[in-house]
């Protein structure tokens, strides 16, 4: 079942989130609507607080090229264990943020560990796109949103935009 997505700005979307103790059948189901949210956005990623949901859990898939299989991935409890001093700049979006894009500077290679949907501890290095996306859903679990790393002013105008937004919505 598709979700509503929430826009910045909301308190929700602040929140530190509560790890998840056991992977239950209503968690699993969590995760599916999560999965069917994003790719019908279209995204690659997503936290579950962006749909209302407090529990640290995010799904993510960044294959892009055409033709290629999916890779859904669901992750209970990421975390990263290890980052790279290098670092990487991609020019990131939000589902919670629709149509406003920055660079954000970020590692650009992290190992995550996490717990998969049958409840078994998975580790993996991820690089790139891969790695920007996991980082940025990780930073949803603990209440920071792409735009706290950008300049005070430019996240101010892009607040303002979504406020805007967000009441256009509420008219219609
Ligand atoms: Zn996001």
């Amino acid at each position: 079942m598709k979700r509503a997505i929430l826009i910045h700005p909301d308190p929700r979307l602040k929140k530190v989130c509560a790890p998840v103790a056991d992977i239950s059948d209503e968690l699993r189901a969590l995760a599916d609507d999560m999965l069917e949210t994003m790719y019908d956005a279209p995204g690659i990623g997503l936290a579950a607080p962006q749909i209302g949901v407090l529990d640290r859990l995010i799904v993510l898939d960044c294959v892009k090229e055409e033709g290629a299989a999916a890779r859904p991935l669901v992750m209970f409890n990421p975390r990263v264990v290890a980052a790279s001093d290098e670092t990487n700049v991609y020019e990131e979006g939000c589902l919670s943020i629709p149509e406003q894009y920055a660079e954000v500077t970020r590692p650009k290679v992290v190992d995550v560990e996490w717990i998969d949907r049958d409840g078994k501890l998975q580790s993996e290095t991820f690089d790139g796109l891969w790695a920007t996306c996991v980082q940025h859903e990780i930073d949803h679990l603990d209440g920071k949103l792409f735009i706290d790393y950008l300049k005070p002013l430019k996240r101010q105008m892009i607040t303002r935009k979504m406020q805007k937004l967000k009441r256009e919505r509420a008219r219609v």
